[in-house]
C-alpha cells in the first residue's frame, strides 16, 4: 500500500520569522497521525531554520531549485545546495512557477532530473487550467506535463518521485476538485505512468490532490483509492493543516 503523504507548501508565507517561529511551534504541539508522512516547503530563506526548529518526524522541501550544481546564476539554488543542507526534498513545477515565471515543462524536466541525480526526493507538480478542463483536455495536459519529466527518467528511481495533480481552477480558489474529478485524473495518471514507465511504477507512485484542500473537504478525497495525500496550500498555515495530516486517521 502506498504511504498517506500530506505537504504543505507555505508559498511567499509567512511574512515574518516570528510568524514563522509560531507556525513551526503550532506544528510542534500538533497530534498528528504516525502513519501519515508529512513535508512542509517554506520560503527558501526559512529552510534552515525551519529544519532545526520542526519536529524530526516532519520533513523539510523547498519550493523550487536550479539544475545546475554551482556558479553565475544569480538568485537560484542548486540541488547539491539543498542536500548539503540537509534539505530531502523538493517542489518542483508547481503552477505558480509555470504561469508567473514562465517555466516550461522542458525545463521542469530539466531540473527534476538534475533534483534526483542530486539526491533530493521530487514532489512534481502537474495540472490543467480551467479552460483546459472545459475543452476536455485534463488528461492530455498531465499527460504531456509528464512525458517531458518521463522523457529524461525512464532509468532514474522513481521511488524518489511523488507527483502532486493540482487543477490550476482549484489553487487558491475556494473551488476544491469532487473526488470523483480527483480520483479519475489520478487514475488517468496512473494508467499513462503504466503504460510509459511501468505498471510497478504507476502503482507504486503517491499521487497527491493539492488545490484548496481543507479540514472540511479532506475526509472524502482522501478515501479515494487513487488519492494518496495532498499537497496543501493556504490551509498549511493553519491549525487545521493537522486535521488535513489526519484525514485518515
Ligand atoms: P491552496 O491549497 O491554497 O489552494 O494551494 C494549493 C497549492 O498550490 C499547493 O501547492
Amino acid at each position: 500500500a502506498r504511504q498517506f503523504f500530506v505537504g504543505g507548501n507555505f508559498k511567499l508565507n509567512p511574512a515574518t520569522l516570528s510568524a514563522k517561529d509560531s507556525l513551526i511551534d503550532s506544528l510542534n504541539k500538533a497530534d498528528l497521525d504516525p502513519s501519515a508522512e508529512v513535508v512542509i516547503a517554506p520560503p527558501a530563506l526559512y529552510l534552515l531554520p525551519v529544519l532545526s526548529s520542526v519536529r524530526k518526524d516532519i520533513k523539510v522541501a523547498a519550493q523550487n531549485c536550479y539544475f545546475k550544481e554551482s556558479g553565475a546564476f544569480t538568485g537560484e539554488i542548486s540541488p547539491k545546495q539543498l542536500v548539503d543542507a540537509g534539505i530531502p526534498y523538493v517542489i518542483l513545477g508547481h503552477s505558480e512557477r509555470r504561469t508567473l515565471f514562465h517555466e516550461t515543462s522542458a525545463l521542469v524536466a530539466t531540473k527534476t532530473r538534475a533534483a534526483i541525480d542530486a539526491g533530493l526526493k521530487v514532489i512534481l507538480c502537474i495540472g490543467e487550467t480551467l479552460e483546459q478542463r472545459e475543452a476536455g483536455k485534463t488528461a492530455e495536459v498531465c499527460e504531456e506535463q509528464l512525458k517531458a519529466v518521463v522523457d529524461v527518467t525512464k532509468d532514474a528511481d522513481w521511488s524518489k518521485i511523488v507527483i502532486a495533480y493540482e487543477p490550476v481552477w482549484a489553487i487558491g480558489t475556494g473551488k476544491v476538485a469532487t473526488s470523483a474529478q480527483a480520483q479519475q485524473a489520478h487514475a488517468d495518471v496512473r494508467a499513462y505512468l503504466a503504460k510509459v514507465v511501468s505498471p510497478a511504477v504507476a502503482n507504486s507512485v503517491q499521487i497527491l490532490y493539492g488545490g484548496s484542500v481543507t479540514a472540511a473537504n479532506c475526509k472524502e478525497l482522501a478515501t479515494q483509492q487513487d488519492v494518496d495525500g495532498f499537497l496543501v496550500g493556504g490551509a498549511s498555515l493553519k491549525p487545521e493543516f493537522a486535521d488535513i495530516i489526519n484525514a485518515r486517521k
